[in-house]
């Protein structure tokens, strides 16, 4: 079976002011076409039976003058002359995906009303409206561009008084080979023109982590440890057999950390001064613009370097652990709404690196995150968490070492927990037979002083976290009260595979 993937390369195109008006006029006459062929669906509503291909001819009937056809119903003539065949059509399925949305949104408001009116209730929600304005960007079709190189592209556009063959230039992003290049939109982003254009790449589907686990001990598996103090991500990469490959330390936590803490600081005071919340104000909404643009900056940056360790090594599956929830501690306020950008910021990291290894043909899971960082990964008995300089015993919560009493381990304690991690899934499909013994299902609840509750998302390894992560963007400005993050909580899909020694 096939899969695909889709991405959007983005190119800043460079042009005289006089050419930036063009590109106005043509998004212009662009949204002028959209709007009348809107119109002319919503007067022969049937036309949305029929498929997008069926009805773009018929919608060209309808409004197309030819030899056969000389004279159409609307015609599109009486409100634009000579418009390029590929942007009329470009125009035509940008009128039908809003048609078949407004339409499906009216029918299913008539259904609410006619139920409710059965039932002999009054009904006063308001019907959907068609867009009032459109402000659609322009799709370029095969036909409406050419000689497209590296730097250079010609694009047709409408100047306001004709049809024009532009040479435009671009910068950033070389396109890649080997992938199937959708149509470039033209596209306005404040002031400036930008050239965005889809890429389809077409792979066979990867085998199922369960097929790739129980069928090839040389599967690699690339685990990540993710954390909001010293380094942002742990990976490591092992084999299904335990094999240990490599290790990956990434980012600078501790300053990404402080820089936060500090703007937070800021806006706690202002918030005093003012007496109110003062998100909205013009000064606290340009810090936290700079700390969500920073944000959002490191999660890609993070996500690009897992997948490309992964990639270099060559593992075909990507694992984390779930966040659980958001436990509120209490604290000031810059303090907690730290902690609660932080675990955005894990999401993030966990929604980019997850399409970015699918992109990459890299299988994304998730594991139950119980004890990760108190067992110990060779023998799986509990490890003595330190800091440096100091004895090897008791559990420090973020301390950077751990010994193992048992096997004599030592290390890292986030690289142990990253193997942790990623053993856990390699023992989640393997037969009991073959694996360690499996303990009982134990309640999952992580005991004090760990700040996480631990809880498991529906479609725990498939369902991205992207609602989530907007989810906690529309909480991250911290309104005074703490925020569980719309995770679902609902009992365990994951086996506890150990019982840890002195638990009962
Ligand atoms: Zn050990």
């Amino acid at each position: 079976m096939a899969a695909k993937s889709t991405t959007t390369i983005r190119q800043v195109l460079s042009y005289q002011p006089h050419q930036a008006a063009w590109f106005a006029a043509t998004q212009t006459l662009f949204n002028r076409v959209c709007a009348f062929y809107f119109e002319v669906i919503q007067t022969h509503e049937r036309v949305l039976d029929l498929s997008n291909k069926e009805a773009l001819t018929a919608l060209e009937k309808l409004t197309h003058a030819t030899q056969n056809n000389p004279a159409p119903v609307m015609a599109l003539q009486e409100v634009a002359q000579d418009i390029p065949a590929m942007f009329r059509r470009a125009a035509i399925n940008a009128a039908l995906g809003s048609a078949r949305s407004f339409f499906s949104h009216l029918s299913t408001w008539r259904k609410r009303k006619e139920k409710a009116l059965a039932k002999g209730k009054t009904f006063t929600e308001r019907p959907p409206v068609p867009p009032r304005t459109w402000d659609k960007s322009v799709p370029f079709y095969v036909g409406q561009w050419r000689e497209r190189t590296a730097s250079s592209i010609l694009l047709k556009i409408w100047t306001g008084t004709c049809w024009s063959w532009l040479k435009v230039r671009i910068t950033g992003r070389e396109l890649p080979t080997a992938t199937e290049l959708g149509s470039p939109s033209l596209i306005r982003r404040g002031k400036r023109w930008w050239l965005h254009t889809p890429i389809e790449k077409r792979f066979a589907r990867p085998a199922t982590i369960e097929q790739q686990v129980t069928t090839n001990p040389q599967t690699t598996i690339c685990a990540v440890d993710l954390n909001l103090d010293d380094h942002l991500a742990v990976c490591t990469i092992q084999t299904v057999e335990g094999t240990i490959l490599a290790t990956r330390f990434i980012g600078h936590g501790r300053e990404i950390s402080g820089f936060r803490k500090k703007q937070l600081g800021r806006i706690a005071r202002n918030r005093k001064q003012t007496g109110i919340i003062a998100e909205n104000e013009q000064d606290n909404v340009d810090f936290w613009n700079k700390i969500k643009h920073g944000d959002e900056h490191i999660a890609h940056l993070i996500s690009n370097r897992i997948v490309q360790f992964a990639q270099q090594h060559e593992a075909t599956i990507l694992v984390f652990e779930h966040l659980g929830n958001l436990k509120p501690t209490k604290g000031k306020y810059s303090k907690r709404g730290n902690e609660k950008r932080a675990y955005w910021m894990k999401g993030r990291i966990f929604a980019y690196a997850k399409y970015k290894a699918w992109n990459e043909q890299i299988i994304t899971s998730r594991v139950n995150p119980r004890n990760t960082s108190r067992e110990c990964a060779r023998c799986h008995a509990l490890v003595a968490r330190y800091q440096e300089g100091q004895p090897a015993e008791g559990y420090t919560q973020g301390a950077p070492l751990v010994l193992c009493q048992r096997c004599g381990m030592q290390g890292h304690a986030d690289r142990n927990a990253s193997l942790v991690i990623g053993q856990r899934l390699i023992t989640r499909y393997q037969q009991p037979s073959q694996g360690k013994p499996q303990a009982p299902l134990r309640a999952e609840r992580v005991s004090k002083g760990t700040g996480v509750e631990v809880c498991q998302e529906a479609k725990s390894k498939e369902e991205p976290s992207s609602l989530q992560a907007r989810h906690a963007d529309r909480n991250e400005h911290g309104t005074a009260q703490d925020v569980s993050l719309g995770m679902e909580k609902h009992a365990s899909d994951i086996p506890c595979q150990l019982r840890l020694p002195g638990e009962s």
